[in-house]
């Protein structure tokens, strides 16, 4: 550790930032590379990190299940620990066994952590064409029940039954925490995104929430609207939507739809908040099993993940920097890689984003 920050520190003293001497504020940031493109991925924005010279430490963990004494399978104590004494991690993706096996490790960190809210900006990327360019919101997810509650069961043979799980409390935290972000992030508008039409009782609990939070901040605009017809106004016309905040289930699918809308996965980062203060950035897609160890992945949505992490910290200068880096080396088509229609390999992309934060 005291290599690393002697190493920081002489980062420091050739920066140009005009920060303080942030030897003194170095932060670990527990790591957890993931599978598949995980661990590519993972070094491409460790690289980036050190070529801005940011002051944090990475403390990489295995995530890998283990068997407790009851037999489960289970995420490590050390994981564990780590994200407890630090509060704040970046995930690399996890790969989640269909139908058999532990549990998805992606829900168990939900859960161990409380993560309630999941936070993915979709921001069209300048000089990158899509067919709508100026794409700006954010949809905020309630993480930790619905649907994805794990509460399922065999009624008879041939029928089973799934529990969407939704409360007072998470849908209370999840609305306020939206409208809490709205505010500190100059947004005017938040959606309610549901469909209380006909799962009354749960969505219209879910929504009677959002409507009560919306009550503490008049000078948010708010707006509710069903889920299709989000669906439908969001492919004609996703300039109209700011902030939305819906249940799991929904979120999941509606932040890929919107990640489409503006390159794609290889790009879309997100945030997980937690309620007892720890934070875990990932990106918003999977472990890319079709290209892993190839060097074809797109690093972005790890390294603008890596960069809302970083504002989380109040590093926020440094997170500014490294995404202009980012966008600049994805409008030069020649750094581009491959899912965003360029021939440039992660390791091409990664060293061009080091040149230009360097530059920058
Ligand atoms: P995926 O997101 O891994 O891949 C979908 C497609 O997008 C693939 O063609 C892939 O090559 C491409 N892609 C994804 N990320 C890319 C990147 N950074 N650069 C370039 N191309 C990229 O989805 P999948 O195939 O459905 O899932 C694979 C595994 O990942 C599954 O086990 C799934 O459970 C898991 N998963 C994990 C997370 C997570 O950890 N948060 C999220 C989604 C899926």
């Amino acid at each position: 550790a005291s290599k690393i920050l002697q190493h920081l520190g002489k980062g420091l003293r050739r920066t140009h930032l005009g920060l303080r001497n942030y030897s003194q504020e170095l932060r670990t940031v527990t790591l957890i590379p993931g599978d598949g493109i995980g661990p590519e991925i993972s070094e491409a924005v460790k690289q980036i990190f050190e070529a801005a010279k940011v002051p944090i430490a990475w403390e990489p963990v295995d995530v890998t299940p283990v068997k407790a004494p009851d037999g489960r399978m289970v995420i490590p104590q050390k994981a564990i620990e780590s994200v407890n004494k630090n509060k704040i991690g970046l995930k690399g993706p996890l790969a989640t066994p269909i139908g058999k096996g532990h549990q998805s490790l992606n829900l168990a960190l939900r859960k161990t952590f409380n993560l309630y809210a999941n936070v993915r900006p979709c921001r069209s990327i300048e000089g990158y064409k899509t067919p709508y360019d100026n794409v700006d919101l954010v949809t905020i997810r309630e993480n930790t029940e619905g649907e994805y509650s794990g509460i399922e069961h065999i009624i008879v043979d041939g029928v089973v039954q799934s529990i969407k799980l939704i409360t007072e409390t998470a849908s209370r935290r999840v609305a306020e925490f939206a409208f809490k972000f709205a505010e500190s992030n100059n947004r005017s508008m938040v959606t309610a995104v549901h469909k209380a039409n006909i799962m009354r009782m749960s969505d219209g609990l879910f929504l009677r929430c959002c409507r009560e939070a919306a009550e503490k901040y008049p000078s948010i605009k708010f707006n509710e609207m069903y889920l299709d017809t989000v669906c439908l106004h969001m492919v004609q016309d996703p300039t109209q939507f700011d902030v939305l905040v819906m249940p799991n289930l929904y979120g999941d699918i509606l932040s890929d739809l919107c990640a489409g809308l503006i390159g794609g996965l290889g790009v879309t980062p997100s945030g997980n908040i937690g309620a007892a203060g720890a934070a875990i950035f990932e990106s918003v897609h999977g472990t890319a099993p079709d290209i892993a160890g190839q060097d074809k992945a797109n690093p972005t949505a790890l390294l603008l993940s890596a960069c809302m992490m970083l504002k989380h910290m109040d590093l926020t200068e440094y997170g500014n920097r490294i995404e202009a880096a980012a966008f600049e080396a994805i409008k030069a088509t020649e750094t581009r890689t491959a899912d965003l229609g360029g021939k440039a390999t992660c390791s091409k992309f990664t060293d061009a984003v080091c040149e230009k934060v360097q530059q920058g």
